[in-house]
């Protein structure tokens, strides 16, 4: 950041009283830019015994494999995101169900809700976002052509919970060196 978003006056780095950590202030309204956290919300539809996968169309990990999830918007709950991103991703309507995990992603400031969910139906499709989707079955999953580390992380969970026959809530903080265990 360079610029406040409120006044347009250049922005100084500096540690606000009683404050401990270094944080963006605009030197003529005193404005405090504070940045937090982002979270991604999503789901993992299901329809029969397979699961809705989506091949990305965007950077970053273009190609790789994902289920529906993006950044939850202004307003919305962490339910109503995950929908939503079905939705522009797959074409997917779904009823979103239990939290399957809390993934903490600290290096990137990320934190990840993925929710268990009900595809309303099996017609599915392409999108700006989305290469290519599919319903895929356990033994089809391409493990090694997910496209993130949370992604990887709850599909595991989804399918552990489902072949003991449970429903568990899992909360898991991945580190940078996380991403590179997967690769083998
Ligand atoms: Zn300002």
């Amino acid at each position: 950041m360079n610029f406040c978003s409120h006044c347009g006056q250049p922005v100084e780095r500096r540690v606000p009283a009683g404050d401990h950590l270094l944080r963006h202030i605009c030197p003529h309204c005193d404005y405090i830019h504070y940045q937090n956290p982002k979270v991604v919300t999503g789901c993992i539809p299901v329809w029969e015994d397979k699961v809705l996968l989506c091949r990305r169309a965007i950077e970053p990990r273009l190609g790789y494999w994902t289920f529906p999830a993006g950044y939850l918007e202004m307003g919305e709950t962490s339910g109503q995101g995950a929908a939503r991103e079905t939705l522009e991703e797959t074409g997917v309507e779904v009823a979103v169900g239990a939290l399957l995990a809390v993934i903490n992603v600290p290096h990137i400031s990320q934190i990840y809700m993925v929710y268990r969910a009900r595809a309303r139906s099996a017609a599915h499709h392409p999108t700006l976002e989305s290469s290519e989707t599919a319903l895929v079955s356990e033994a089809d999953i391409p493990w090694r052509e997910i496209a993130f580390p949370t992604i990887y992380h709850s599909l595991k969970f989804f399918f552990d919970d489902r072949s003991a026959g449970r429903e568990d809530f899992h909360a898991v903080d991945i580190h940078p060196d996380d991403w590179m265990k997967l690769r083998h």
